[in-house]
């Protein structure tokens, strides 16, 4: 799923120095790309755009070739169940198991009751979490809390994937573990777009796309393909 920031502004309320400023860029469908720079350079803010959790004061944001200004929320929702976000803060259902908390995402896209199971059980066993199955999140540490909200993000094979800070909070084992978990996901055929300032979980990834920002600005974009017009 292509994704695209034309000219993007966003200032928050209050603020006189805007958190990005006419920010370009394009992730062509199929690509994975990398949204690096430190903290406060408007990482997250980014993503928030691209499930507008955010909106820009001025330039426009596409999904799927679609401006998300103009979408209406029962499209915007459609949209939304095609992505899987992990969120910097988790944002897990606080009242639910982290089993329940991977497996109601298979469920609500209409994977069959026993097959979602299977895979949500399958896959903490890869991971090492069985044994956080029955837990809350708040019984939960932040790394495992981590774990749990990508479990949920890629299990149901989104066609884009937002992660912020993915490796936040977890160990250099599991960061080489979440980076195969995104690998894998990407070789499916998912357009990924991961957000984060750690160059361990970067040398990682095989990112074909990297955009660096500074201070709300696009400072670098390595690997971008050359425009259409000028490519076969
Ligand atoms: P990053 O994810 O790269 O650390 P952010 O997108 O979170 O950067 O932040 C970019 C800038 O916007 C920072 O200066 C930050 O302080 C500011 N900012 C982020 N979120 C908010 C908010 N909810 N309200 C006000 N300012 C914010
Ligand atoms: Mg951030």
């Amino acid at each position: 799923m292509r994704v695209e920031l034309r000219e993007v502004t966003v200032y928050y309320e209050g603020h006189f120095v805007p958190a990005l400023s006419a920010v370009s860029f394009t992730v062509p469908e199929g690509a994975f790309a990398v949204l690096t720079g430190p903290t406060g350079s408007g990482k997250t803010t980014t993503l928030r755009l691209f499930y507008r959790e955010l909106s820009p004061q001025s330039g426009s944001v596409w999904v799927d070739g679609v401006n998300l200004a103009r979408l209406p929320f029962r499209e915007l929702q459609r949209l939304r169940r095609q992505m899987g976000i992990v969120f910097q803060d988790c944002r897990l259902l606080p009242c639910e198991t982290a089993y329940e908390n991977v497996l109601l995402p298979l469920l609500a896209r209409g994977v069959p009751t026993r097959q979602a199971q299977a895979m949500v059980l399958e896959l903490f066993a890869e991971l090492g979490i069985s044994y956080l199955r029955h837990k809350r999140p708040v019984a939960l540490s932040g790394g495992e809390q981590q774990l749990v909200a990508i479990a949920r993000a890629l299990l149901p094979r989104p066609r884009l994937l937002l992660a912020d800070e993915p490796a936040g909070n977890v160990e250099p084992m599991t960061t080489a573990h979440i980076a195969e978990l995104f690998r894998r996901v990407h070789a499916q055929g998912t357009t990924v777009l991961v957000a984060t300032h750690s160059a361990d979980l970067l040398t990682l990834l095989p990112a074909t796309l990297q955009i660096e920002l500074q201070d709300g600005h696009v400072v670098r974009v390595t690997g971008a393909e050359p425009q259409s017009g000028s490519g076969p």
